[in-house]
This record gives C-alpha cells, structure tokens and sequence, in this order.
C-alpha cells in the first residue's frame, strides 16, 4: 500500500499553513487508500522545543487527522543518517567545507550561472591542498558537501507539472556534526516507504537536490505535490504576527477546531462557508486536479495577548 506523510518540525506552534498543508498530505493519501504517517523533524538541537511535538501531534488529532503506526522521530535516527554520509564519502562525493554563513552569503551574492538563490558557489571544491590544510588546522569543524557537478534535475509535480532545476553542492551534515535537511528527508523518506511527498511549495526548488541525493543512494523516488502556501496580508509566509493563526490562538478568538477544519476546507473549495466538515466527508470531495494553486491569504482576527506569567 502507497504511503503519505506529513512532517513538521517542532521549532513552534503550527499555524494555519502548516495545518492546511497537513489537512491536503492527509486527503492526498487518504483519498487514495494510502497509508499516512507523521514524521517529527526534529534534528535541529538549536531550534527544536521538545514541548512544540506533544502539541503539534494534539493539534493534528484536534482536526481529526489520524495517522498509521507510532510517530518517527528523526533523532532517533543518527545511524542512518551517518550511513548515508559514509556511502556518499566512500564513493569520493563529498568535501569538507570550511566557509562561514557570511563567505557563503557574500559569494552566493554574485551570480554564479544557473543555481536557486543562496546556492553555495563551490568556493571550498577549489581549494589547494595546502589551503585545505590551512584551514583544516584552523579549528573550525568544517561541514561536508555533496560534490554535485553542477546536475541539472528535471521532475513531474503534481499541481507545478514539469519541474527543473540545477543541484548545487549542498551541505549534507553541518560543522556542527547535525545531519542536514535535504539529507535526512531523502533518507527517511525512503527508510518509511514514503511514496507520495505532499508538502507547502516553499520546498519547490529544495526538490531536485533530494532527488539527485535519491539517485546518488540507491533510493527509489517518491512522487510529489507542492502545495500553495498560506500567506498573510503583506505578502509574506504565514506568521503569528499576522494575528490568530495557531489553533490556541483561533480557540482564544472564538473559532474552535473543528470550525478552523471547516475554514481550510472551504479554503480549498471543498466546503461552503460556514459548513460544518469532517475530514472523512472531505475525503468524498477530494480532487487534486481541482485544487486552487495560488497562495490563500485569510482574513485573521487578531492574535490574543501573550499569557501573561503567573
Ligand atoms: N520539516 C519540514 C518543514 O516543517 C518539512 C519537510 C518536508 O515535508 O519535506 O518545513
């Protein structure tokens, strides 16, 4: 049986994006029969808060979204995340990279041909051996990069069509030993069966990095639908500064889970307005073909203020 996932990571409350993107992962893969698990990226020691995973996983169930089999956590993973390093390193596929944030934001600033923004220009692939050394003995833990060859990626996404891109050498485990991003999704999503990969379209352009990374391991591919995005009024990607937007806040403001279900559904043209829904009844209406493909901007009520300590 084909698998769907959702997985956030528990760096804050989920808002209406990441519930909405939730609601369609579910419906995607319910609709056709799929398995569905919920997977925690919770790999970054510095922005994960272990108290955003219990409440992410109620927020879920509030929705009435289910999932199959017990949650994976990524870092419960590291063995299989260092596996992967080792196979890319043992095939002379990676190279360490001494850069900080700012050599890398200040190179990637002048064009370098067909790359997204903010792709990492090779700097370090070029280094003399003896300039390797130098920085080797510098002290910095260097990351380690997927030496890519500059590969161009092309792919059929399920709402975006034919979708091409250029894989820059991305980092594949920080210097700080954690196992980056794009890394970990391609081999998790591979160790869970995922077959369909249903997430918000800011991870568009990240998509032909984790299918070269697929291809270099072995992996088989999953499909993928890129989502639109929730935005607020000023343009920018969903944040609680936009107002109510978790669902602690909508229930300070009056609008409880099962009426934030009915206003994503009717979000996405599967119910009417203030119609009560349930996800199973959304299931019957589910068309991919039929989904809105632009951002959604809600109107918000204000975000209630801050619990105040006691
Ligand atoms: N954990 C990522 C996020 O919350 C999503 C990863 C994915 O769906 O591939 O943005």
């Amino acid at each position: 049986m084909a698998v769907g996932r959702f997985a956030p990571s528990p760096t804050g409350s989920l808002h209406l994006g990441n519930l909405r993107t939730a609601l369609l992962a579910w419906l995607f893969a319910r609709s056709a029969g799929s398995r569905f698990v919920v997977r925690v990226e919770d790999l970054d020691p510095g922005a994960v808060r272990e108290h955003f995973v219990a409440e992410q996983l109620s927020d879920l169930a509030a929705l009435g979204l289910d999932w199959d089999g017990p949650v994976e956590r990524q870092s419960a993973h590291a063995g299989r995340y260092a596996a992967a390093i080792d196979a890319l390193t043992d095939a002379g596929l990676t190279y360490p990279c001494y850069c900080t944030r700012r050599e890398i934001r200040e190179a990637a600033r002048a064009p370098h041909g067909p790359y997204p923004e903010g792709a990492y220009p090779g700097t370090c692939l070029h280094l003399s051996p003896a300039e390797r050394e130098r920085r080797a003995r510098s002290g910095r833990d260097p990351a380690l990069r997927l030496r890519a060859g500059g590969v161009r990626v092309g792919f059929e996404d399920r709402l975006h069509g034919e979708v091409q891109g250029a894989v820059d050498d991305l980092v594949l485990r920080r210097g700080d030993g954690t196992p980056a991003y794009n890394l970990a999704v391609v081999v998790d999503d591979a160790a869970q069966g995922i077959e369909e990969v249903v997430r918000g379209d800011d991870l568009l352009a990240s998509t032909p990095r984790q299918i070269h990374l697929g291809e270099l391991l072995g992996l088989p591919s999953p499909t993928y639908a890129h989502v639109p995005l929730v935005l607020g009024v000023d343009g920018a990607r969903l944040a609680k500064r936009h107002g109510a937007v978790t669902l602690a806040d909508l229930a300070a403001a009056g609008t409880s889970a099962p009426q934030v279900l009915g206003r994503l559904a009717t979000s996405l043209g599967l119910a009417a307005d203030g119609e009560a829904v349930t996800p199973a009844a959304l299931m019957d209406r589910f068309d991919p073909a039929a989904l809105p493909r632009t951002p959604w901007v809600p109107e918000l009520s204000p975000a209630p203020p801050p619990a105040r300590a006691r």
